[in-house]
């Protein structure tokens, strides 16, 4: 999945995820992407917005938008639990364990699998399946 800033005809801005950039073509070209504001079946891709945008107005324009997208709402759900829990890749199983057993307030997400989460569950370590793949880091 890949998610695009999009702009309709009167201007305004919403996110959009697709399977591929294909899939992004395709629906774009048939027609089949609406604005979420003003239904406007005219969009194109936004320019990206800058990594830190101002706070200003941009918060609250985000925060309304939040509020009626689902996906929009996941994505802001996800930039939130990344920046506060460690990626940790396939060692999951054993970072979730180790805190659990310190007894420490640290989050941590990576891959694990079906095998170590029941494990896990088993062991009483408290875990959530994600609703999104993590995003490879750069700095992992
Ligand atoms: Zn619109």
């Amino acid at each position: 999945m890949i998610v695009y800033d999009l702009v309709c005809d009167a201007a305004h801005r919403f996110e959009a995820w697709f399977g591929n950039s294909a899939d992004y073509e395709d629906q774009q070209a048939r027609g089949l992407i609406a604005c979420p504001v003003c239904g406007s079946g005219t969009v194109g891709k936004a320019v990206m917005a800058p990594a830190v945008p101002a706070k200003s107005n941009q918060q609250g324009q985000r925060a309304s938008l939040a509020n009626d997208d689902p996906m929009a709402r996941l994505l802001m759900l996800q930039r939130a639990f990344e920046a506060s829990s460690d990626y940790v890749g396939d060692r999951f199983a054993e970072e979730a364990r180790a805190i659990h057993a310190a007894g420490e307030a640290r989050s941590v997400h990576g891959e694990a699998t079906p095998e170590e989460v029941k494990a896990l569950r088993e062991e009483g370590v408290p875990l959530l399946p994600l609703p999104f793949r993590p995003r490879a880091r750069s700095d992992a």
